[in-house]
């Protein structure tokens, strides 16, 4: 059996291990088999070398933002929109869902189907071995729906694209239109917040104002599209913030609200709110507790979960065909060989990068 290296959790907050790892071959029809082009870092990444999310055991391969070239298929292929797939095509590909419990059959809600398959903290001592993104090669299970990825878009805008921009995509799929008079604030400035901010200032908002930190960060934010941005750590006092929205929005708060921090923010997201307006929550970690009775009037309060197929599929299209009006390519603020893989999970731990890529030659 023929083997290649990735980079391996073996134990909780201990340095990774370059490990050879079986490359299986893929047995199901419809399987593949994708040579890592490159692989971008999570928070979720690093919360799962920390041992946070109790939920995964030992040994795994980090990372689950994968972009790759097809290197072989069992039988035949199509991609999401009905082309054939050939070896040599750069790809992604979605999560799975099973289709037929009853979130996935009667509510058509599949990110939060109880069998749903992701990559990333799945045992690599069990066939099929490759399932985590930080690895030469990885196993593409057939349910996976395949994504093509344009000559336009670098392979660590891609990977980045199956990961945090889907889920942007998901989140902007559930909020609905945006009016051309209507202001929305994002909280956060890391890759899931400069993405947002993109898509909004697309999708036709009067003026997108971004709470985020540190500075460095928010630059690129300003380069997203940002109308203004302020910085929390300069900024420290909640109420400052709000007051800072209120200016500069006729003394209502937002019409939208769009969190992509962490569950702490989302309490002060909901002060940032005008009556009758759209909460849209996705940053997760933390906790932030929410008094029923300080609730917006009529507002509406979305979560989102990972994403569908089609998300990754309009994430992928935003970044192609956009790239001439926003610098995707500054989100991936640092690169890194597989080998340095615990120098680029201390880089995301630490804040000091706005994404990490892993490149592959
Ligand atoms: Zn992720
Ligand atoms: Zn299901």
């Amino acid at each position: 059996m023929k083997d290649c290296r990735a980079a391996v959790i073996t134990a909780h907050n201990q340095p990774l291990e370059i490990l050879r790892v079986p490359i299986p071959q893929p047995l199901e029809p419809g399987a593949l088999l994708v040579r890592i082009a490159a692989s971008t870092l999570c928070g979720t990444d690093v919360h799962r070398w920390h041992g946070s999310l109790d939920t995964d055991s030992l040994p795994m391969i980090t990372g689950h933002e994968p972009c790759g070239y097809v290197e072989e298929i069992n039988g035949k292929r199509t991609d999401i929109l009905g082309n054939p797939v050939k070896r040599g095509d750069r790809v992604v590909w979605s999560y799975v869902a099973c289709g037929s419990c009853y979130y996935c059959s009667v509510a058509l809600q599949p990110c939060i189907c109880p069998g749903r398959a992701s990559w990333g903290h799945n045992r690599s001592d069990r066939y099929p071995y490759l399932l985590g993104s930080c690895a030469e090669y990885m196993y593409v299970p057939p349910p996976c729906l395949i994504i093509k990825v344009p000559d336009a878009v670098s392979s660590a805008s891609a990977a980045a694209a199956a990961c945090a921009y889907r889920t942007v995509m998901h989140g902007f799929d559930r909020l609905g239109a945006i009016k051309s008079h209507e202001t929305v604030v994002i909280q956060g400035s890391g890759p899931l917040g400069n993405f947002a901010t993109a898509v909004a200032r697309d999708h036709g908002a009067k003026q997108v104002l971004v709470i985020g930190a540190p500075a460095a960060r928010l630059e690129v934010t300003k380069r997203m599209g940002a109308d203004a941005v302020l910085n929390f750590e300069a900024v420290m006092d909640p109420k400052d913030r709000r007051q800072w929205v209120r200016d500069r929005t006729g003394g209502r708060g937002a019409d939208i609200v769009i969190q992509v921090a962490n569950n702490l923010a989302t309490p002060e997201g909901l002060t940032l709110l005008r009556d009758g307006g759209r909460f849209v929550h996705i940053g997760a970690g933390g906790n932030g507790n929410i008094e029923a009775r300080k609730l917006p009037q009529e507002m509406t309060f979305h979560t989102i979960r990972s994403g569908e197929p089609r998300h990754w599929l309009q994430a992928i299209d935003f970044l192609a065909s956009r790239r001439g009006t926003f610098p995707f390519e500054e989100m991936i603020s640092a690169s890194y060989t597989l080998d340095q893989v615990n120098e680029a999970m201390r880089a995301m731990a630490s804040f000091e990068v706005v994404k990490a890529a892993i490149n592959f030659s």
